[in-house]
């Protein structure tokens, strides 16, 4: 699939902020020597000043707009062009609190501006595809041919397959190799919900309904919903299981593994109890482990038992990654499992324990090549989809995803940062989330529409879809499936020449 190849229905349209005030890399300051001739408000190509039609003045400056420092080498500068010197550029130092070592500022800043406007950043100030965390995907760079054979991009496929079983259940493609995580309703807003929904839809992949049951609003969608099996069994009907093509068993989350789930009383609101049929304001627990499975062959049972209630469907099984994650993935081979959706330790919302993020679960870059050559070696790589997820932020994360040795991956933070999340880690509070994306108060649900929403969503998946093809391209492949495993095409940058 190239830029001409994608699903029709994804269809690329500006939707700005939704907000007046981003938060800015850069700060304009016009001074009161200023005399609103407009000059910079006709030089400035990125529209930062602004002066409306039939107005003598001009609008403050709207900052995040701003390219900043290298701008003053281009001739429309406004710096140079004001008459009166009256503009001058600094950085802003609220930038400085946004994001942590492994979600940057420029990587939050940077997928802002894929949601808006559907393609990578043009800025060149911005470093959006790997962070700062010293280890991991950030050492890794791409080792691109200088001789690459010649392939047109409208030649190249990012579509895989999710059923490799060969066992009669449905052919299930998708058309770009990353789908959206599970995010219960109670833990994330309907329109959260519904967006990432309406986008799967769009792109012809998948979303997670996550354990909170399965909202009728997401039914127009059922074709690209993954309904999930957890724990705690909330909202768990015959009816939801039927109704799609896939069904997931989460067994643990990488980002809480041994801890279960958590949601808080003031997050339980009537309409999320009804779905989970729990009584209105109590904290619910989805306990750590199945109590129903110790064993492979348990494993097994849970999986005939999905299969019997759905004839067609496939099964995925999410696992955390503890230290044996590639014995548990032959297991979950064995015991008849389609999709093997391996969750490492950087991933979960601000709901889940700082403590348990650090330290429990393997790194997702470890997991995925220690997985990958277990159920080679076992002779079972072919039959199962290796789909990842805990920690992939980017385009480039997700190739290098796939140069390990996973089919895919799954993606939560990266959907939630589209539509504006600050990383600001409040999300298991009731009202805590001031964007209304992790929060069942009716008020702040309404933050934002549906349709604001997923525009925002499929414009950042086409801009991974963008780059992710312009990457296949300078490897001279024509498939995202020839990057399996390709570890040769990896560098450590500690350790490279
Ligand atoms: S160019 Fe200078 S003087 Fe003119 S409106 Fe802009 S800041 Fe004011
Ligand atoms: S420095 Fe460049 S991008 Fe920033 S406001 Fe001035 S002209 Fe616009
Ligand atoms: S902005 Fe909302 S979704 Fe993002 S971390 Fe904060 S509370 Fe969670």
């Amino acid at each position: 699939m190239g830029e001409n190849m994608k699903p029709s229905t994804v269809k690329i349209k500006k939707m700005p902020s939704r907000f007046k005030h981003q938060v800015p890399k850069y700060k304009i300051t016009r001074s009161d020597d200023c005399i609103n001739c407009g000059t910079c408000a006709k030089t400035c190509p990125y529209g930062v000043h602004e002066r409306p039609e039939g107005h003598n003045r001009v609008n403050p400056p709207i900052n995040y707009k701003c390219i900043g420092f290298e701008c003053q080498s281009k001739e429309f500068c406004c710096l140079t062009q004001c008459p009166r010197q009256a503009l001058s550029l600094s950085l802003n130092p609220m930038y400085e609190t946004l994001g942590d070592y492994r979600w940057t500022a420029d990587m939050i800043t940077g997928t802002w501006i894929m949601a808006e406007t559907g393609y990578p950043p043009e800025r060149t100030d911005l470093e959006y595809n790997v962070g700062n965390s010293g280890g991991g995907f950030d050492k890794l760079r791409f080792k691109f041919p200088a001789n690459p054979p010649k392939v047109d991009k409208a030649e190249i496929s990012t579509a895989i397959e999710l059923n490799r079983r060969n066992d009669g259940r449905a052919p299930v493609v998708i058309s770009t190799p990353v789908y959206g995580g599970g995010m219960s309703f109670g833990s994330v807003s309907l329109p959260t919900m519904v967006s990432k929904a309406h986008n799967a839809a769009i792109w012809n992949t998948f979303t997670c309904t996550g354990e909170g049951g399965y909202p009728e609003i997401l039914m127009p969608y059922d074709d690209h919903v993954i309904t999930q099996v957890a724990t705690g069994l909330f909202g768990v009907r015959e009816e939801t299981i039927q109704r799609v093509k896939i069904i997931e068993f989460k067994y643990a989350q990488g980002a809480k593994p041994g801890l279960g789930g958590h949601l808080l009383g003031e997050k339980n609101t009537e309409s999320v109890a009804k779905m989970r049929e729990a009584v209105k304001g109590a904290s619910l627990f989805s306990p750590f482990p199945f109590h129903s499975v110790y064993s492979i062959e348990d494993h097994k049972k849970h999986i005939d038992w999905i299969k019997e209630m759905n004839p067609i469907a496939l099964v995925s099984v999410k696992v955390s990654t503890p230290n044996d994650v590639d014995m548990v993935a032959v297991g979950s081979y064995y015991a008849g499992a389609h999709i093997i959706h391996i969750d490492g330790g950087y991933g979960g919302t601000g709901a889940a324990p700082d403590i348990a993020k650090k330290n429990i679960a393997m790194p997702i870059e470890y997991a995925i090549t220690k997985v990958h050559n277990f159920l080679k070696a076992e002779g079972a790589r072919d039959a199962v989809t290796l789909i990842a997820s805990g920690g992939i932020r980017t385009a480039h994360d997700l190739v290098k995803a796939i140069c390990l040795g996973a089919d895919g991956a799954v993606i939560g933070t990266a959907e939630l940062v589209s539509l504006e999340c600050v990383r600001c880690g409040n999300c298991e509070s009731g009202r805590g989330c001031s964007r209304g994306i992790a929060s069942t108060d009716s008020e702040l649900a309404d933050l934002f529409t549906e349709e604001w929403a997923t525009q925002r969503l499929t414009n950042m998946y086409h801009a991974w879809n963008y780059q992710l093809v312009e990457i296949l391209q300078k490897f001279g492949m024509k498939s995202v499936k020839e990057l399996v495993g390709r570890t040769d095409l990896l560098e450590h940058i500690d350790y490279s020449k």
